[in-house]
């Protein structure tokens, strides 16, 4: 692999870059956010424990030798004059408020009197929650300084001349939330800048660490495609079931499987089509040559032919043009079955009926050669579902060939037999056989056993036959011994009616 290609490309790199900063900005401030939130209500709940008890403490201090209502029914203004100094100097940042029964604000003992946005009622509810549980349970009061505002607050009852009410008493007053307010910006800052900074920093080392241990696969895997791509096809990933990214690492191995296979495959048939070129050239030019020959000899001694010659003269070319007639059909038919310009078109038909037929049309050609040709098992209807054009040309061969390597005085017997839910159909003749290792190569095209058989066909017969079983999804099998016979055996599925 060169330098300059690297496993991952800058975009990749820039956009695994954005989702780090964006995840680390997100996970900080959501990090500041809860921990704000949280030591808020810590502080403000162990504030409110620690106080808890201000309020009674007020009532049973103060109230103990003065009224808090003056004779008139106004408030004692100097005991709470006196009460305010106590608090300041304890405490400035809570706010003492004197409530009558329904919550009303009677006298209230804060720094600034000036403040015109107060309210003048408070809610009970939160204050007689407070008195029930002892001031141990977090609640939130009314601010009657800041309407709409929640804070901590510790109270008590007093019954006083006849009189009741409630001592309540704000702990985080104004001072308190401004001192507050101030601190918790600066440690949220701290707290902000510090969080960012280390979650970025863990971040970044698990990302690199991340990136590592990811493109340690994808280098692996990049390097073998390369070595593939420069022509090692034997290059694969090594134990891709241990890969991070085995579905990629498995299907590259499928590929590169695939890629060679189709390799191996084309050279082969690039190697038989050259072959098949060369034969066929060679059979086009022996009949070629020899009717050449003799319309020359036609031609120029026409004169002094006896009509006897010249009869056979004529036969001998007819007969030359008949074998190229053949050879170049067996081609076509041959290359239209290999190109797979052949769909089989499947029917129901009776298989019997078929080779009756084709008994009859061989019939005569049987008779001049001397050999005995039977239909085995004729009283049985063998339907079958199959494609009938493709399967008489099948059978045809296989009779021609039959005929062909049967001397005179042999047998040819078609026999069809219902097995299962199949049809086989056997045709054997008592002719010349195959030997046993040639028996293997018979049905690849051009292949013919006897070399000086070229002069019975063209050997594309049975590459045929084989071409129209790979259709049916069937195979044919070659029972042979040499001087003895063949027998050619193939299954067609049987039709139910
Ligand atoms: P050909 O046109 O030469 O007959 P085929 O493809 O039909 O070509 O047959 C290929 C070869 O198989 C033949 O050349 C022959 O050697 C052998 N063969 C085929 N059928 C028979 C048979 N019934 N008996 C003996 N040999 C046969």
């Amino acid at each position: 692999m060169s330098q300059n290609e690297k496993t991952l490309t800058p975009k990749l790199i820039k956009k695994l870059w954005l989702a780090f900063v964006l995840l680390v900005l997100l996970m900080g401030s959501s990090y500041i956010f809860i921990t704000g939130y949280f030591a808020n209500k810590y502080s403000q709940e162990t504030t409110q424990r620690l106080n808890a008890d201000v309020a009674h403490h007020v009532i049973a201090e103060k109230f103990k030798d003065a009224s808090p209502f003056l004779e008139d029914g106004s408030v004692n203004k100097p005991l709470f004059g006196d009460l305010m100094h106590d608090m300041m100097a304890v405490n400035q940042s809570i706010e003492v408020y004197l409530l009558n029964e329904s919550g009303d604000v009677l006298y209230s003992v804060v720094l600034d009197h000036g403040d015109k946005s107060s309210i003048k009622t408070v809610s009970l509810a939160p204050i007689q929650s407070f008195i029930k549980n002892k001031g141990e349970r977090f609640v939130l009061g009314d601010d009657p300084r800041n309407p709409g505002e929640q804070k901590i607050f510790s109270a008590a009852p007093y019954s006083v001349d006849g009189r009741n009410g409630y001592m309540y008493i704000v702990l985080a007053g104004k001072k308190f939330q401004e001192i507050s307010d101030n601190l918790m910006g600066q440690y949220f800052a701290k707290l902000g800048i510090g969080a960012t900074f280390l979650t970025m920093l863990f971040s970044l080392v698990i990302g690199l660490m991340a990136i590592w241990f990811l493109t340690k696969n994808l280098r692996l895997i990049t390097q073998t495609v390369r070595k593939f791509h420069d022509g090692d096809l034997e290059a694969r990933i090594a134990d891709p079931q241990d890969s991070d990214i085995e579905v990629f690492a498995k299907s590259f191995n499928e590929m590169a499987d695939s890629i060679v296979g189709n390799m191996d495959k084309m050279k082969s048939v690039d190697h038989l089509r050259r072959e098949l070129i060369a034969n066929v050239s060679h059979d086009l030019r022996t009949p070629l040559a020899i009717l050449k020959g003799y319309i020359e000899t036609l031609q120029i001694k026409n004169d002094t032919l006896s009509e006897e010659q010249k009869k056979e003269y004529l036969q001998i070319t007819h007969d030359n043009v008949d074998k190229l007639s053949n050879l170049v059909n067996q081609l076509f038919e041959y290359s239209k079955l290999e190109a797979e310009q052949v769909t089989p078109v499947k029917e129901p038909f009776s298989i019997t009926e078929l080779s009756h037929d084709l008994i009859a049309k061989f019939r005569v050609l049987a008779e001049q050669k001397q050999i005995e040709l039977q239909l085995d098992n004729p009283q049985e209807n063998c339907m079958v579902f199959a494609d009938v054009s493709l399967v008489e040309r099948a059978l045809q061969n296989l009779i021609e060939n039959a005929l062909k390597y049967t001397q005179a005085n042999g047998k040819v017997i078609l026999s069809l037999q219902k097995k299962g839910k199949n049809v086989e159909i056997n045709i054997t003749d008592t002719g010349t056989g195959i030997p046993v290792n040639e028996q293997p190569f018979i049905f690849d095209r051009y292949k013919q056993v006897d070399k000086s058989a070229k002069k019975h066909g063209v050997g594309l017969g049975l590459a045929i036959v084989k071409k129209i079983m790979d259709l049916h999804d069937t195979t044919i099998t070659v029972l042979s011994k040499p001087k003895e016979g063949s027998s050619f055996i193939f299954n067609l599925p049987a039709y139910q009616i």
